[in-house]
């Protein structure tokens, strides 16, 4: 993995936007000022990889832009030593992002390429570590539950209910909830108890929808 003065300049630039919105924990700033974006997408979009803006990697699919992967990671809370479950591994950007803040990370594709190309992207960049899983997210990991913090990188219809079972109590789930008419929102779901959940809107977004099944 080369990161050039170039890079390491833009991702500076990156996350000074990010922190001056003074939103997102300091864990999150930290971790996206380590982590190379730019590994992560394709080579032809590397000037790109630092803007504000989300990118087309394979399959169709595209890479959050850098403010949504921030909020998803603050809203998980202090991973530090968590076990997190990622629903859209896609590149392995936002799995990157969650190894670098000190999470155990469970990860779930339903993309056979983009297994392969988040794989290659996070051995090449140090995140050996990362559980990786070619499946359908909706089903979420029941061998692995309960997880600590659960976020979802696609949008769901609803709340798959496999997944909140798989939350541990008091533990935070961040994912994208279709609304009708193509409006998405934001969902933090916390477990207060084995039988009670809080629900909370934080705001609109714009996700590639969660899709049944698995692509070989
Ligand atoms: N976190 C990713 C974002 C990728 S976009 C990154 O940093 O690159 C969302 C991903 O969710 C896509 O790769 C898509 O294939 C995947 N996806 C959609 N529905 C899914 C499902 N049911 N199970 C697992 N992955 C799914």
């Amino acid at each position: 993995m080369i990161d050039t003065a170039l890079h390491q300049g833009r991702r500076r630039k990156m996350v000074k936007g990010l922190a001056a919105k003074d939103t997102y924990n300091e864990r999150v700033i930290g971790a996206m000022s380590v982590v190379p974006r730019h590994a992560f997408v394709s080579a032809g979009l590397d000037s790109m990889a630092y803007e504000e803006k989300p990118l087309a990697i394979a399959c169709g699919q595209t890479i959050s832009q850098p403010s949504t992967v921030a909020l998803q990671s603050h809203l998980l809370g202090d991973i530090r030593g968590k076990k997190v479950l990622e629903i859209g591994t896609g590149c392995g950007y936002q799995t990157a992002v969650l190894l670098q803040m000190g999470a155990d990370v469970y990860t779930i594709e339903r993309h056979k390429e983009l297994c392969t190309v988040a794989n290659g992207n996070l051995k090449r960049c140090g995140y050996g570590n990362a559980h990786l899983f070619l499946g359908d997210g909706h089903k979420g990991l029941p061998q692995f539950a309960p997880f600590d913090s659960i976020i979802v990188t696609c949008c769901a219809n609803g709340i798959p209910q496999a997944l909140t079972s798989q939350l541990a109590v008091g533990g935070r789930m961040a994912l994208p909830v279709e609304r009708g008419k193509g409006v998405q929102m934001m969902v933090l779901v916390t477990r207060i108890s084995e039988s009670e959940y809080r629900q909370e809107d934080i705001g609109l977004c714009s996700f590639v929808p969660m899709l049944e099944g698995v692509v070989k």
